[in-house]
């Protein structure tokens, strides 16, 4: 249906209710008018008729009836009045405005017949004679014989249908101005009404997007400012409630952002409606084509897809762990529950997810550790026991053979002694790291290094190999000095037995871009490329049989790893193979 402004609604109303009335007071009044003027001059006429009454009657005795007819001629043209005379019979006997002998009877006429019965007769006629509508009266002239005459009198309409005609046009016009005025004051009523009700339709509008810092202006009218009032009322009832809601929605948005844990919810038909970052980093998906999508259309996992499917079918908790492939392997526990609403109905499910993959590495690491240590201790025990059936074999006998392998057998005792300090010193700070920082103190760096180059300074005599130390005496660092020199020991260790004879080790420390850095550089035989990011790994051996021989057990750079990490620092190797390396512990400047 087409809507109509309020406005053109009211306002043809109006017009319309000016109209009627105009055209009912103007029928109304000129219908008054004109009865009025009959009326007076019906009496007007009564009188005017009494009056030649008296000069007719000798005449109608006597009938003389040229001298009837010409008085009437007379009389009636001096008066304006038509004037008839009719005898008993209701033969005319005189007329004003036609010859008598031509007319018919006039018995007949219903004024004639009202005056004989009623004394007094009157009607308003068309008047085929004169063409035109008269007002007639009629008198009774009683005659000496019994017989009863009338006398008429009559005139023509035609003045006051002008007369009539005046009044009506200034009644016409006063309606017209009336009307005029109408219209300008419905205009301005429909206006007054429908510009609040544009108003509070603009508010509504208005709120219906949001949009609730503007209210409606209260009006002074009863019910439009009672309607102002309710809405504006909504209006904030409204934006508190919306406010209530988004402020909550925010919380558990926040709250699910937060958690580590992924969380996938779906409704029964398995369509997503609801992940967090966490779910949409593990299940690498965005989050505009999650919404209101199937599970199987966003996450590729068979595995999983057939678990929550389960959850929804069995309707009970279930947790699980899945492998997803993409991009690597990941190895993530799932957790799957029922969701409910308030009555208790099943809605869907919810599917927390947690990466494991870490645990899984460390288990890795664990056993790979395990296996190492065994492979490493089992060399040398392997190699003892060879040695020692041999002498008991009769070897024992041999004083030169004896004392060789004696003397291999402590070798190999030296290196079991050395693994296990070693996996001692690793696994001590390893336990201190894992209950309690260790103690740090700012101290001068130039003294833990000169301490560090002490113990390594006969060994590299040995090798004839020299070691040149470069740190400004107040350079400080904050420290656990044991800790450290055993750092530094360990890298000079290495650097002098992977240097030739008669090379020259540098040890320094030095301030650079926030950090403390301790260098140990030797033009030792290097390391190639592809080995530096695991040099420091447990166990990582570059090269084993040479390592063995030099009395490595490849735990030295991963002590260094944790010592550095345990001062809030890392470290870090640069080489190249055949022209030597160097090693560096990077520690925070102190302040
Ligand atoms: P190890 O006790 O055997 O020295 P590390 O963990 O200290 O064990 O070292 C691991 C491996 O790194 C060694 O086997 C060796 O190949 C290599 N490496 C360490 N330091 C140096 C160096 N200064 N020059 C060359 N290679 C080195």
């Amino acid at each position: 249906m087409r809507r109509k402004r309020l406005f053109w609604q009211l306002f043809p109303t109006f017009i319309v209710i000016a109209l009627v009335s105009l055209i009912a007071v103007t029928w109304f009044a000129s219908a008054s008018y004109k009865s009025f003027f009959i009326n007076e001059s019906r009496y007007d006429l009564v009188a005017r008729t009494n009056l030649i009454s008296d000069r007719f009657g000798p005449l109608l005795t006597d009938r003389s009836i040229p001298q009837i007819d010409s008085l009437c001629k007379a009389l009636g043209n001096k008066s304006s009045t038509r004037i008839t005379v009719i005898d008993p019979s209701g033969r005319v006997l005189g007329d004003t405005e036609e010859n008598p002998a031509e007319m018919d009877n006039h018995n007949d006429r219903p004024e004639v017949i009202e005056a004989k019965n009623e004394g007094v007769g009157s009607s308003v006629r068309y008047s085929h004679t004169l063409k035109q509508d008269m007002l007639y009266v009629a008198l009774p002239l009683n005659l000496p014989d019994g017989g009863t005459a009338a006398i008429r009198t009559s005139i023509s309409l035609a003045s006051i249908g002008d007369a009539l005609w005046s009044i009506n046009t200034k009644i016409i016009i006063g309606g017209l101005v009336i009307a005029g005025v109408m219209v300008l004051v419905s205009l301005y009523m429909s206006r007054r009404i429908s510009g609040p009700l544009e108003e509070i339709r603009k508010g509504s509008v208005r709120f219906a997007s949001g949009d609730f810092s503007r209210k409606i202006p209260v009006y002074d009218s009863l019910e439009f400012g009672m309607l102002a009032d309710s809405m504006n009322q909504m209006a904030q009832e409204l934006d508190r409630r919306i406010k209530a809601i988004i402020s909550q929605r925010n919380e558990q948005e926040a709250v699910l952002a937060s958690m580590v844990e992924g969380v996938l919810a779906v409704d029964m038909e398995e369509r997503v409606i609801g992940h967090n970052r966490a779910a949409r980093e593990l299940l690498g998906i965005s989050s505009e084509d999650a919404e209101h999508r199937t599970l199987h259309e966003v996450v590729r996992n068979i595995d999983l897809q057939r678990f929550v499917a389960r959850v929804l079918s069995t309707r009970e908790s279930a947790e699980e762990e899945i492998v997803l492939r993409d991009g690597g392997e990941k190895y993530i526990q799932v957790h799957g529950t029922v969701l409910r609403d308030a009555r208790g109905n099943s809605i869907g499910a919810l599917v927390v997810l947690n990466d494991v993959t870490r645990l899984h590495r460390l288990e890795a690491v664990r056993r790979d550790f395990v296996a190492n240590v065994s492979h490493e201790l089992k060399t040398p025990v392997t190699s003892i026991k060879g040695f020692v059936e041999t002498l008991l074999e009769g070897a024992m006998n041999e004083p030169e053979s004896a004392r060789r392998f004696l003397e291999v057998i402590s070798r190999q005792a030296d290196r079991l002694q050395a693994i296990i300090e070693d996996l001692l010193t690793l696994s001590r700070m390893e336990q201190d790291a894992g209950r309690t920082q260790i103690s740090l103190r700012v101290e001068p760096l130039n003294a833990v290094l000169k301490s560090a180059i002490q113990v390594c300074e006969l060994k590299a005599q040995e090798s004839n190999i020299r070691i040149k130390l470069s740190c400004p005496e107040d350079l400080k660092a904050k420290v656990n000095a044991p800790l450290l020199e055993q750092a530094v020991i360990n890298l000079i260790d290495n650097a002098i037995k992977y240097s030739e004879a008669g090379s020259v080790i540098g040890v320094s420390g030095s301030r650079e871009n926030g950090e403390v850095i301790i260098r140990v550089t030797d033009r030792g035989s290097g390391v190639a490329k592809e080995h530096l990011p695991r040099l420091f790994e447990r166990f990582y051996l570059v090269d084993r049989a040479r390592s063995r021989k030099l009395g490595g057990t490849g735990l030295g750079l991963a002590i260094v790893k944790h010592i550095s990490q345990a001062h809030g620092g890392y470290p870090k190797v640069e080489s190249a193979p055949g022209k030597g390396s160097t090693f560096s512990i990077h520690l925070p400047a102190a302040e």
